[in-house]
């Protein structure tokens, strides 16, 4: 039963975790309880930030057993604020951080804390990568749970594609290895049905070679033919180039001249998973689309994709989630349009897909999306929250005039969009599946802050 006004802390029941309990009353409690998007001001009774497997399960068990709502964490990216709970408990993994790599068997054991930033350092020097997205900061473990579509999705396919193994506990408090072989069911799931099975502690990944990259932001002016054309270009690339175009407006970079900022411009990062030569080739009618107000693509390690961050950075935005077959003109039109009418930050992202990603059979794993051939994201900031409504029903408005026939969604980039879009995350016989999957593992919802489903 979920108690979400309860304030006592369970401390009693908590005594013997390994890990930190940081409860209201702690000096670090607002820094601790604070996630990646702004507007999200959750007091849970107790934050855990724990130690080690042992702890998971004890906080798993006090939860079931007091019954506190419980959230997980890892990097704190949820885009609907799920890994923090008003008056529950949070498993707070960001101190699990240990990374293992086998760099001769291309594999590597990574703690369910680290980020993508981390683990992808970790391995430049051996030349050898794990595909995620657009942000370092974001979790290994929450982006993998919820497929991973980033910088080499073409060539490498998702994150998921990578996975080869996860240890999880369950919510009757048991260890369990999930792989091929071993709760296979279980690891199907995993592979894009999110935080519903059970707390992931860590994950085994397969690393794949990367000894040549070039990347980096290019940017171009935003017409309703540069929009089509860039996502022609898009979808015809060779797979080892993945591009994300950010249709926005410029924003005050230091490398775009003054009298650019505030126009509407494609932002563009650029990513080549192959050798300099084949990447200028690729790159060229990319370039010659118009001519480049900036241009930051170059030759040079993979890390650099993903440069510092600002820890303190709390934005507070709405966004809408859809799949395309490509942006036509009359589309191309439509974003120009109401990009060039609406006022703040605003942008519809364009992501092409295909490649090694579509190479995956759709029942393979549950993102069953592979054939669809682009992710559009609609998304806007706001002020408050009266501006959250406007701005929420100006995104839902918007990616319905790009894509009128098909509701389909990514999950990792839902919101409190409501049940009607997890289950468009799920098509066909994914989701009956899903369903019995979570009947098996978690028969009493007790992971259900998340794109929640629900069991039979
Ligand atoms: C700025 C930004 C950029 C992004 N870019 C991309 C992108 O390019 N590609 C992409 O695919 N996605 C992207 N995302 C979406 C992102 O993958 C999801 O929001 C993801 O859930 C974040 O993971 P996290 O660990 O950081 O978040 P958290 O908030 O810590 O976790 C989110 C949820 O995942 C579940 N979860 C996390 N860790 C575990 C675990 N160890 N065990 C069980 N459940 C767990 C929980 O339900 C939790 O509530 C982006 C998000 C943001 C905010």
């Amino acid at each position: 039963m979920s108690s979400p006004t309860r304030t006592t802390p369970p401390l009693t029941a908590l005594s013997g975790v390994q890990g930190h309990v940081v409860t209201p009353d702690h000096p670090n409690y607002d820094a601790t309880r604070t996630v990646f998007y702004g507007g999200i001001d959750k007091r849970p009774a107790a934050i855990i930030r724990v130690a080690d497997v042992a702890d998971v399960s004890r906080v798993i068990k006090t939860a079931r057993d007091e019954g506190f709502e419980l959230a997980v964490r890892s990097g704190g990216h949820s885009v609907s604020g799920h890994s923090t709970t008003e008056g529950g408990l949070v498993i707070d993994l960001r101190d699990l951080s240990k990374i293992e790599i086998d760099a001769d068997a291309r594999t590597a054991w990574v703690d369910a804390g680290v980020t993508a930033v981390q683990l992808t350092g970790a391995l430049a020097p051996h030349k050898l990568v794990v595909g995620f997205g657009d942000s370092g900061s974001v979790g290994v473990s929450g982006i993998t749970l919820g497929g991973g579509i980033g910088f080499l999705v073409r060539k490498f396919g998702l994150t998921i594609d990578s996975l080869l193994a996860a240890d999880l506990v369950t919510a009757d408090g048991q260890h369990v290895r999930a792989d091929e072989q071993h709760d296979a069911d279980l690891f199907w799931a995993i592979r894009g049905g999110g935080g519903n099975f059970g707390v992931v502690t860590r994950l085994q990944f397969r690393l794949r070679e990367l000894p040549h990259f070039t990347g980096g932001i290019l940017i171009l002016p935003a017409t309703p033919e540069t929009i089509a054309g860039f996502s022609a270009l898009s979808l015809a690339a060779p797979e080892e180039l993945s591009t994300i175009g950010n249709v926005m407006p410029a924003p005050p970079l230091p490398f775009l001249a003054a009298e650019h900022h505030g126009r509407l411009v494609i932002f563009a990062f650029m990513a080549f998973a192959g050798d300099d030569a084949a990447a200028e080739r690729a790159l060229a009618p990319f370039r010659a689309l118009a001519a480049p107000l900036a241009d930051m693509v170059k030759p040079g390690p993979y890390i650099g994709m993903y440069p510092p961050e600002d820890p303190n950075y709390r934005p507070t935005a709405v966004a809408r989630t859809m799949f395309v077959d490509g942006i036509d003109a009359a589309a191309a039109g439509t974003i120009y349009e109401y990009l060039t009418k609406s006022e703040g930050m605003r942008v519809a992202q364009l992501r092409a897909l295909g490649g090694a990603a579509a190479r995956v059979p759709a029942d393979a794993t549950a993102y069953a999306h592979r054939s669809k051939r682009m992710l559009v994201n609609t998304a806007a900031f706001y002020q408050g929250e009266a501006d959250r409504e406007v701005r929420k029903a100006w995104v839902a408005e918007f990616a319905r005039a790009i894509q009128p026939a098909d509701d389909s969604a990514y999950v990792g980039f839902l919101g409190d969009d409501g049940p009607a879009r997890i289950r468009s995350a799920y098509p066909g016989a994914t989701w009956e599946r899903l369903v019995r999957i979570k009947g098996k593992y978690d028969p009493t919802n007790l992971f259900r802050l998340n794109q929640n489903i629900r069991p039979a």
